[in-house]
């Protein structure tokens, strides 16, 4: 096994010998994907990496040699901070930054905690609305709260995307509200 020196870096995204998005590993073990030939380097990242006989860029994105049958994970766990992330650490009401989370038809009347009823929200707009429903403020919501999907959140979940890996991920902004 390499002698790999621990590198900075976010990780490395593993792609299918199809190209199909698999998950992120760090960017030590990427490298030794590639190094023992089961990945190439599709794209680099920063700086190299040196081993006792080799030197290889950091890699950001391997694709897999052989392809790899994965059973995929299609439920996203409702976290705090997946909800942030899902709506982009703004306020559904106001698109200020957020810190709370709001639900949308209030708990203490019977609204659910489910990806459909919460929202990230600021601390203004959620005091303000209380218990109320944004019907009842003549509030807007600014997109519909629903499940996150997609390949981003299969492979990502809350983690913070390199830009490098925006070609082999679909990271469009959600739907906006009708
Ligand atoms: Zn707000």
């Amino acid at each position: 096994m390499p002698d790999i020196r621990p590198t900075v870096g976010s990780g490395a995204l593993v792609l299918n010998a199809t190209y199909e998005p698999l998950c992120v590993v760090s960017v030590r073990r990427a490298a030794i994907l590639v190094l023992s030939a089961k990945a190439v380097c599709v794209a680099d990242g920063d700086g190299i990496l040196h081993s006792a006989r080799d030197a290889l860029p950091v890699p950001s994105v391997v694709r897999l040699t052989r392809f790899v049958r994965v059973p995929y994970r299609t439920h996203v766990g409702l976290s705090r901070r997946a909800i942030f992330a899902r709506d982009g650490w703004r306020c559904a009401y106001c698109r200020g930054p957020a810190e709370t989370i709001d639900h949308v038809f209030p708990r203490s009347r019977g609204g659910r905690h489910a990806w459909e009823n919460v929202v990230a929200a600021c601390a203004r707009c959620n005091h303000t609305k209380g218990d109320k429903t944004p019907a009842e403020m003549g509030w807007r919501l600014h997109a519909l709260p629903a499940p996150p999907k997609g390949t981003a959140w299969r492979v990502l979940g809350h983690r913070a995307p390199d830009p490098r890996w925006a070609d082999w991920l679909d990271l469009r902004e959600p739907e906006a509200a009708a």
